[in-house]
């Protein structure tokens, strides 16, 4: 096991009515004037808008609102808030929604207290000296955003999106309300579980041996997400369904489910590329269709990880041979996604092979010559995973 430091700070509060005890923690921790930041349309449709600020009010924190955040959500709007942040004195900012808004409102945190753009620290990597302390009321379960210290930011101008952490970022808390994921589109749910289970296939294919502690973690988030998943599809109001997901999310991205090892990260690199190609593409179909061919594409290098997750996951038995066991378990994978309703090919989701080196130039520039942990990648091999699903 590698060593590690882990700190985990958020407070969470969750279960029915969780958003309405959204003033009274925060008031406790000192917020006086806070930004409430949020996304297209869904929250303020379902009055959820209108709770949170309710809420605030009802202890004297006074709000001002920025709406509009976009799936993949970019830079402009959060140069935006943190111009609002700033002229209003903001000593506290409420994310309402999911991992974009989520996301923006971490960029909005790093830049208030600035005279660092923000974008800079997503170009720079630099650790930022003061951020602005988030409260989430967390929408869709996917991005694990609500606990993580990461941050992924869209740059139309530059054709980029790319991620930036800081333990700075991690959430004061999380108000999480598995109701509030009722009314999600089966898409949506699909996407947002499609990333989550990514999140842990990103933590267990490294190059390391096994790490029993961290890897039994991540294989029974698996399982959990993988018989939850289903009961969600069938039925979007199952509540005990949707608070398991709810919670899952969480736990695969806030960062126990790898701790010690070394993670890879090679896919969430390929998959970050699709969606500055195009912020139509929703994060987690990108995921769908690339991790399979990943899979494809490094087995070969330890052909028995993908056996044990095979055996583990999909109670695969084994034929006797490590290459058609392994393909198996991959094969699991692409009809677990499948049978969500996600895509299987780059097609579906109106990626083209003249499309491929746009991509692979900007790829070079978030991650490098080299990038990934289970096999080493360069830009050649990421164009080869991009053709295989085509
Ligand atoms: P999202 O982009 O925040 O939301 C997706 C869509 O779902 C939006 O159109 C939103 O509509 C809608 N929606 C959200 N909650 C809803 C609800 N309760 N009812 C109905 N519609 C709802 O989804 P996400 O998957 O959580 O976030 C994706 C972003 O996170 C990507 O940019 C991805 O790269 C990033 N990401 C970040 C991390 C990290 O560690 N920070 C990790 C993985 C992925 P409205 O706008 O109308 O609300
Ligand atoms: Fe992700």
């Amino acid at each position: 096991m590698e060593d590690f430091e882990f700190v985990s700070p958020t407070h969470f509060v969750f279960g029915k009515d969780a958003e309405e005890k959204v003033g009274e923690k925060i008031r406790a921790a000192g917020a006086q004037r806070v930004l409430i930041h949020f996304g297209g349309k869904s929250a303020l449709a379902s009055g959820l808008i209108s709770r949170v600020r309710a809420s605030l009010s009802q202890v004297g924190i006074a709000c001002i609102e920025l709406g509009g955040v976009r799936p993949n959500p970019e830079i402009g709007l959060v140069r935006e808030g943190v111009r609002l942040c700033k002229q209003e004195q903001i000593d506290w900012i409420v994310a309402v929604g999911g991992g974009s808004v989520i996301d923006s409102a971490k960029a909005i945190a790093l830049g208030a207290l600035s005279d660092i753009d923000s974008w800079e620290f997503y170009e720079t990597k630099q650790a930022p000296s003061e951020v602005l302390p988030l409260a989430v009321v967390l929408t869709i379960p996917a991005a694990g955003s609500e606990a993580s210290s990461n941050t992924v930011i869209s740059n139309d101008e530059l054709g980029r999106k790319t991620g930036y952490g800081h333990i700075s970022l991690r959430p004061r808390f999380s108000f999480m309300n598995p109701e509030l994921t009722f009314t999600l589109p089966p898409y949506q749910t699909a996407a947002g579980i499609t990333d989550m289970y990514s999140h842990l296939l990103e933590r267990f294919f490294d190059d390391m041996g096994s790490v029993p502690v961290t890897d039994n973690l991540s294989l029974s988030l698996m399982k959990t997400i993988r018989a939850e998943a289903p009961r969600v599809m069938a039925d979007p109001e199952d509540y005990d369904a949707r608070a398991n997901i709810m919670w899952a999310g969480m736990l695969c991205h806030q960062g126990l489910a790898g701790v010690g090892r070394h993670e890879d990260w090679a896919t969430h690199g390929l998959e970050h590329e699709l969606s500055a190609l195009n912020p139509q593409i929703t994060h987690g179909a990108g995921l769908a269709v690339l991790f399979p061919s990943w899979m494809e594409y490094v087995f070969e290098e330890n052909p028995a990880r993908f056996i044990q997750y095979g055996r583990e996951i999909f109670g695969l038995v084994s034929t006797g041979d490590d290459w058609s066991d392994a393909y198996n378990a991959i094969d699991a994978t692409r009809s677990f996604f499948a049978s969500l309703g996600m895509p299987t090919t780059l097609e579906e989701l109106d990626v083209h092979e003249e499309d491929i080196d746009t991509m692979l130039v900007t790829l070079e520039k978030n991650r490098g010559a080299v990038f990934g942990s289970f096999k080493k990648l360069t830009i050649n091999d990421a164009r080869e995973i991009y053709r295989l699903v085509l």
